[in-house]
C-alpha cells in the first residue's frame, strides 16, 4: 500500500501572476469542489497480472515496469484487498487530520484484466468499505487501452452511475515508435479505439502520459499534448520517464546507454504541454517518482513539491496558463464516431470466455 500524494497536494494557489487564479486545473481542488473536502487515494494491489507479462500479447512487460511480482499465478484474496484498504486508510489518517473521503486506487498491473464478474466483486468490495468515519467515494482504475472490451466498459459505466470512477488509460505517447521502444505491445490506434468507446459514459477518462521517451523530440511530445483535447480526455497524469532497479530500462541507464530528461527541460516541457491541453482538463499529476531505494535516475523527481513550484513559476514568468495555446479540434470529441470494439482475442478470452481466475476466489472477510 502506498499513499498517492499528489492528489491532495494542490498546486500552490497563492503565487501571484499576471493571470487570475491558479495556472493549472489541479486534481486536489477539483475533488474539493466535487466532494467538499480533502479526498485521498489509497493504492490497492488486487493481484491481477498483465497481458504484456503473461504472454497474451507479449512477455517481459514494459521496459520501465518492475513487473516481477505480476506472475499470472499470483493470488490475492478479497480479504487482502479489504485489509489493504483498511490499513491504507489508517496510514492516511495518521498523516492528515481532515479527510472527507477516500478513493480506492487500483494501481499495479492491469486492473481490468480479469473476468468481469470478478472485477465486479473487487470493485464492489472497495465501494462498500465502511470501517472508516469517511466514506470510499469512488474508484480509480489503472489499465491498458487494449483491455477494455465492452463488457468491462459496461461494468465501469454501471459503477460510475452511483460513484465517482476514474478510468486511467496507459497512453504514454501517441508515437508507435515510442510505444515499441517501451515494449508496450499495443499501438496508439488501440488507445483511440478505447477512448472513443469510453467517452461520455459517466466515468472520468484519464490519460497517463510519459515525457522524455528517448527519440521523442519536443515537437513529438507536443503532438501528444494536442491529442488530449482531440480525444476529449477528462483528466491527465504527466510523468517524467524514470528508471528503477530490476527493469530493462534500469539496466540500460546503469550501463550509461540512456539518459533521463534534465529537470529544467522537463519543467519547460510540462508547461508547454499543459498550455496545449484544454483548460478544463483535470491535471492529476505533473511528475512521477519511485521509492528512493529503487529509483536509479533521475533523482530530481523525488522532490515533487519543488517541481510543482517550478512549473507554477514558469507559468507565472510566461504569463500563461493551462490551455492558453489550446487549439480545439475540427471535430469535437463528442461528435467522434464510436468504433467497433477491437480488443484482441487473446485478451477478450481472459476477460470474457475463460472461467473464474483462482485469484480472488477465496471467501471474503
Ligand atoms: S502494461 Fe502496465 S502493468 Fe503491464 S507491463 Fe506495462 S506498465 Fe507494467
Amino acid at each position: 500500500m502506498t499513499i498517492d500524494e499528489p492528489i491532495d497536494e494542490p498546486i500552490d494557489e497563492s503565487i501571484d501572476g499576471p493571470i487570475d487564479g491558479p495556472p493549472i486545473n489541479n486534481f486536489g481542488a477539483a475533488l474539493r469542489r466535487r466532494f467538499g473536502g480533502r479526498i485521498q487515494r489509497v493504492s490497492i494491489d488486487a493481484g491481477f497480472t498483465c497481458p504484456n507479462v503473461d504472454g497474451a500479447v507479449a512477455k517481459g512487460g514494459c521496459n520501465f515496469c518492475d513487473n516481477r511480482s505480476f506472475s499470472p499465478s499470483r493470488r490475492v484474496r478479497l480479504k487482502q484487498v479489504h485489509d489493504q484498504l483498511s490499513s491504507g486508510i489508517v496510514t492516511v489518517r495518521e498523516r492528515y487530520k481532515k479527510v472527507a473521503g477516500f478513493i480506492a486506487y487500483f494501481q499495479p498491473a492491469t486492473n481490468t484484466y480479469a473476468p468481469v464478474e470478478q472485477l465486479r466483486e473487487v470493485f464492489e468490495l472497495a465501494l462498500s468499505f465502511q470501517e472508516s468515519g469517511a466514506p470510499v467515494v469512488g474508484l480509480a482504475i489503472g489499465t491498458r487501452p487494449d483491455c477494455l472490451p465492452e463488457s468491462v466498459l459496461e461494468l465501469i459505466e454501471e459503477l460510475g452511475e452511483r460513484s465517482y470512477v476514474s478510468l486511467e488509460f496507459g497512453m504514454q505517447t501517441i508515437h508507435d515508435d515510442g510505444l515499441t521502444w517501451m515494449n508496450r505491445a499495443h499501438c496508439h490506434e488501440d488507445l483511440i479505439n478505447a477512448i472513443d468507446r469510453s467517452r461520455g459514459r459517466g466515468f472520468e477518462c484519464c490519460a497517463h502520459v510519459i515525457l522524455g521517451i528517448p527519440g521523442e523530440t519536443h515537437e513529438m511530445m507536443m503532438e501528444t499534448a494536442a491529442e488530449i483535447g482531440r480525444l476529449g480526455f477528462d483528466a491527465i497524469k504527466l510523468h517524467n520517464l524514470y528508471s528503477v532497479r530490476g527493469t530493462p530500462l534500469g539496466e540500460q541507464v546503469l550501463r550509461g546507454e540512456i539518459k533521463m530528461m534534465e529537470r529544467d527541460d522537463y519543467v519547460k516541457t510540462v508547461v508547454d504541454f499543459l498550455e496545449r491541453i484544454p483548460p478544463e482538463t483535470i491535471v492529476e499529476r505533473v511528475s512521477g517518482d519511485a521509492p528512493p531505494d529503487f529509483l536509479i535516475e533521475p533523482k530530481w523527481c523525488l522532490r515533487k513539491s519543488g517541481i510543482r513550484q517550478s512549473i507554477e513559476a514558469e507559468f507565472a514568468a510566461r504569463g500563461s496558463r493551462q490551455g492558453s495555446r489550446y487549439v480545439p479540434p475540427e471535430i469535437p470529441p463528442s461528435e467522434r464516431q464510436v468504433p467497433a470494439d477491437n480488443t484482441p482475442d487473446a485478451i477478450r478470452n481472459q476477460i470474457e470466455r475463460r472461467g473464474r481466475l483462482p485469484v480472488l476466489k477465496m471467501e471474503q472477510g
